[in-house]
C-alpha cells in the first residue's frame, strides 16, 4: 500500500514515496526523501534502503483542482 502524497513545500508537487529496501545487510541510516520535481529534500526517515519518490499523476503538479 501506498501513503498518501506528499506535497512539496518548495515548489507544490505531489509525491509518493517507496521504500526500496536493499537485499544486503545494510546498516540503518536516515536516509533523504527528495521531491522528484526539484530535489528539495522533504524529510530524512531512517531505512534499511533508500527511498524513491514519483510524482502523483492523479494530482499532478501544483495542487490546482480545475475540476478535472
Ligand atoms: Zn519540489
Amino acid at each position: 500500500m501506498l501513503e498518501k502524497p506528499l506535497k512539496c513545500p518548495n515548489c507544490g508537487t505531489y509525491f509518493f514515496v517507496d521504500e526500496v529496501l536493499n537485499v544486503q545487510e545494510h546498516p540503518k541510516e536516515s536516509m533523504p526523501v527528495e521531491c522528484p520535481n526539484c530535489h528539495h529534500v522533504y524529510e530524512k526517515r531512517i531505512t534499511n534502503g533508500y527511498f524513491m519518490t514519483f510524482e502523483d499523476r492523479e494530482h499532478g503538479k501544483y495542487s490546482e483542482e480545475a475540476g478535472e
